[in-house]
């Protein structure tokens, strides 16, 4: 197949919903090193859903994402009147 280089311009893209599609990927699960397929919306997964369950991936995720710095509520023997 021809290729050649062409210049991108950059640019920026407005909020839009946009329908994207699963594929199935057949690859070598990079754990247990067993040929498998997974549907996946993004890029080629390197792990099988036996290794990486679906749902535990998203919950770390969120978990990691709730994991914020909060305020603390310091005691102080110092009386402010
Ligand atoms: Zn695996």
């Amino acid at each position: 197949m021809a290729s050649k280089y062409v210049n991108v311009r950059e640019y920026t893209v407005r909020a839009h919903k946009r329908l994207i599609r699963t594929r199935v990927f057949n690859f070598v699960c990079k754990q247990c090193n067993q040929s498998t397929k997974r549907e996946t919306y993004g890029p080629r997964p390197l792990y099988c859903e036996r290794c990486r369950p679906p749902q535990a991936s998203r919950k770390s995720i969120m978990r990691s994402q709730k994991a914020k710095p909060r305020a603390m509520v310091y005691n102080s023997e110092i009386d402010f009147n």
